[in-house]
């Protein structure tokens, strides 16, 4: 699969509460998100069906108190995030994560 670099990207990523992380992005938009959306909304293959794009990961499974430990960028296209949970295969294209941003954070900018 060939994924053109998306020109929206992150210019910031941090922490904005203990449930909830902040994400600013070079178009000037900027979300807060709770962290468990983002880890529901993981996209790797033992969170989501590849052919059929189901979500298989299940809400309720995921830690109230989850929180990333580490969040490392892929080439100039994703972020790879380490959860607390010591879930760790997701990678969040810079696309997906707008769209997690816009799908289920707030609006602060
Ligand atoms: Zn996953």
């Amino acid at each position: 699969m060939n994924t053109l670099p998306s020109p929206t990207q992150p210019t910031r990523i941090e922490p904005f509460s203990p449930t909830e992380i902040s994400i600013a992005w070079n178009d000037g938009a900027e979300f807060t998100v709770p962290y468990r959306e983002v880890r529901f909304y993981c996209p790797c293959a033992s969170c989501v069906d590849e052919h059929t794009g189901q979500r298989v990961i299940k809400k309720e499974t995921i830690p109230l108190d989850i929180r990333p430990k580490d969040v490392r960028t892929v080439g100039r296209y994703a972020v790879q995030i380490t959860w607390s949970d010591r879930h760790a295969t997701g990678i969040y294209h810079y696309e997906t994560l707008r769209k997690i941003c816009e799908q289920a954070g707030r609006r602060a900018a």
